[in-house]
C-alpha cells in the first residue's frame, strides 16, 4: 500500500480534481492525502481574521463568497443530479458550520482551529463524491478519528497506527481511500492542526503509521530543485536524495515539503517521491537512505530568523557558560538552529520571537546580549563529509560578496549554514546557484 498526498494547487479546481482522480484510480486500494483546494485555508484565516476583530459582517461575505465558489465546483465537477445534491447538503452543512462561529462577542483559538479544518473535509468529500460518481468504491477515512497530537504537539504514531488499521481492515473491498491532510486532534481532544504546509506530514505519518510501500507527494513542481525557484531562475530538479539532505532542505526552507515531514519516513526508511501533478511523467525526487557522495545537491533558505550573541562577562568556564545559555533556551521551549562559539561568547539562532525578552533579560544575568532580528539562514546540503576537500570553501567564496554573520559547519555530514540579513538573500541563493551549479555548465 503506497500513500499519496496531493497539495492545494493539484487539486485547487474541478479540472484539477479529475486530473487526479486519473492519476490515483486503477492503482491499488492506496490512501490519498488531500490539501485544501489552493487558497482556502488563506480565506479560512481571514474569516478567522475578522472575527478576532469582531468584524462579524467582513466574515460572513467572506464565507459567502467561499461558498459560492464551492458551489460552482460543484456544478462543474459533477455530472449527476444525485451526486450535486449529495454534494451540496455536505458542503452547505459544512459552511453552516462555518457560520455558526459568526457571532458577537469573543472568537477564541479553538473555533479558529476548528474554522480552519473545514479546508480539508470539503476538497475530500468532492474528490470521494467525485470518485463515486466515476464508479470507484472509494472510502472516505475521518482524520480527525486517527490523527492526533500529544502534549508537546508532536503526532502519536502508535495512536495513528491503532486506530487507522482497523479502519482499513474494515473495508477490504475499497477502492481506494481518501483523506484530509493538515487537521488532528490535539491532546485535549480539540480540532487543531499541524501548522501550514502540513498535509506533507499527515502523509508521512500515515505512511509511517502503516509501513507504507512509498510516500508520493504530488506537488506543482517536478521535484525538490537544487534552489528556491521562487527566487532564483535557473534551478534544476534534484532526482535522488538521502534522507538527512532532505530533511535539512525542508527544515530550511524549501517550502515543497514540509519542515518535519521526512522524519517519520526516514525511521521507518519509507521513500518518499516527489512528482508533479502537472507533469507525472515527470521524474521528480526519491528521497531514500542512499547517499550519491562529493556533491553539493541544493540550496535552500530559512526567513524570520533572531540571532542572539551573548558574551560571557563573569568568569565562568567555557562549559558552565554554555550550559548556563542552553538551559535558559530549554527552560522556555525554544529550540535553537544555528550555534557559533568562541573562548568569551557564543552566538545562537532562533526562529520564533515568542518569550524573547524573557530569555534576554535572564541572558543578561551573567552576559552582554545583542540582537540581530530579520535574519536568514541559507543552508547548503550534500554529501559534505570533512574528508571531501574543498566543498566548503566553494560555497565560502560564492558569498564572498555577501556580509555573512554567522557560519555552522561540521554538524552533521550533511550540511553548511550561513546566516545573512533579510536583504541579501535573493543575491545569496543567486550567488550560490551561479557558483555551485552553473559555473562550468
Ligand atoms: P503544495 O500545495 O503541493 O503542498 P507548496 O506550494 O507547498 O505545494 O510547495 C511547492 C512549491 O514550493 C513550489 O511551487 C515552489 O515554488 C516552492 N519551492 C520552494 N523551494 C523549492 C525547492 N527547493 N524545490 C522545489 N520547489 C520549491
Ligand atoms: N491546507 C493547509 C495549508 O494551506 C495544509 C496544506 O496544504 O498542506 O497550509
Ligand atoms: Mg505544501
Amino acid at each position: 500500500m503506497k500513500v499519496l498526498k496531493f497539495g492545494g494547487t493539484s487539486v485547487g479546481s474541478a479540472a484539477r480534481i479529475k486530473e487526479v482522480a486519473k492519476l490515483i484510480t486503477d492503482r491499488g486500494a492506496n490512501i490519498i492525502v488531500l490539501s485544501a483546494m489552493s487558497g482556502t485555508t488563506n480565506t479560512l484565516v481571514e474569516i478567522a481574521d475578522y472575527l478576532y476583530k469582531h468584524n462579524v459582517n467582513g466574515a460572513k461575505e467572506t464565507i459567502n463568497s467561499l461558498e459560492k465558489k464551492y458551489f460552482d465546483v460543484i456544478d462543474e465537477l459533477l455530472a449527476s443530479d444525485s451526486s450535486r445534491s449529495r454534494a451540496r447538503e455536505c458542503i452547505g452543512s459544512i459552511f453552516s458550520h462555518i457560520r455558526s462561529f459568526t457571532h458577537e462577542g469573543e472568537f477564541s483559538q479553538v473555533e479558529e482551529k476548528a474554522i480552519l479544518a473545514q479546508g480539508e473535509l470539503m476538497s475530500t468529500n468532492l474528490m470521494d463524491i467525485y470518485l463515486h460518481e466515476q464508479g470507484y468504491n472509494s472510502v472516505w477515512l475521518p482524520a480527525l478519528e486517527f490523527m492526533r497530537t500529544d502534549h508537546n504537539g508532536e503526532a502519536d504514531v502508535d495512536y495513528i497506527t491503532l486506530k487507522l488499521t482497523p479502519m482499513l481492515e474494515q473495508h477490504g473491498d475499497a477502492d481506494l481511500f481518501v483523506t484530509q491532510g493538515f487537521i488532528c486532534r490535539n491532546h485535549r481532544g480539540e480540532t487543531d492542526n499541524l501548522l501550514r504546509g502540513g498535509s506533507d506530514l499527515t502523509a508521512s505519518l500515515i505512511g509511517a503509521a502503516i509501513n507504507a510501500e512509498e510516500i508520493e507527494i504530488w506537488t506543482d513542481i517536478d521535484g525538490m530543485h537544487n534552489n528556491d525557484p521562487r527566487y532564483v531562475e535557473k534551478t534544476e530538479p534534484v532526482h535522488e536524495l538521502h534522507f538527512n539532505e532532505a530533511a535539512e532542505l525542508a527544515y530550511f526552507g524549501a517550502k515543497i515539503l514540509h519542515p518535519t515531514c521526512v522524519m517519520p519516513a526516514k525511521v521507518n526508511n519509507i521513500p518518499i517521491r516527489v512528482l508533479n501533478t502537472m507533469e507525472p511523467e515527470a521524474r521528480g525526487t526519491l528521497i531514500y537512505n542512499t547517499v550519491h557522495s562529493r556533491s553539493i545537491k541544493a540550496v535552500a533558505a530559512k526567513d524570520g530568523v533572531i540571532a542572539i550573541k551573548i558574551k560571557s562577562s563573569r568568569m565562568l568556564p567555557a562549559s558552565g557558560f554554555i550550559h548556563r545559555v542552553f538551559e535558559i533556551f530549554d527552560n522556555y521551549n525554544r529550540p535553537i538552529d544555528m550555534i557559533a562559539t568562541s573562548e568569551v561568547g557564543i552566538s545562537v539562532t532562533i526562529d520564533d520571537p515568542l518569550k524573547l525578552e524573557h530569555i534576554i533579560d535572564e541572558l543578561k544575568e551573567f552576559g552582554t546580549v545583542a540582537v540581530d532580528y530579520d535574519m536568514v539562514i541559507i543552508c547548503v546540503v550534500g554529501d559534505l563529509e570533512w574528508h571531501n576537500r574543498g566543498f566548503e570553501a566553494r560555497a565560502i567564496d560564492a558569498l564572498r560578496d555577501v556580509p555573512v554573520r554567522m557560519i555552522s559547519y561540521g554538524g552533521s555530514n550533511y550540511n553548511i549554514s550561513f546566516l545573512v540579513k533579510k536583504e541579501d538573500k535573493v543575491r545569496a541563493l543567486n550567488a550560490l546557484t551561479d557558483h555551485l551549479f552553473l559555473q562550468g555548465k
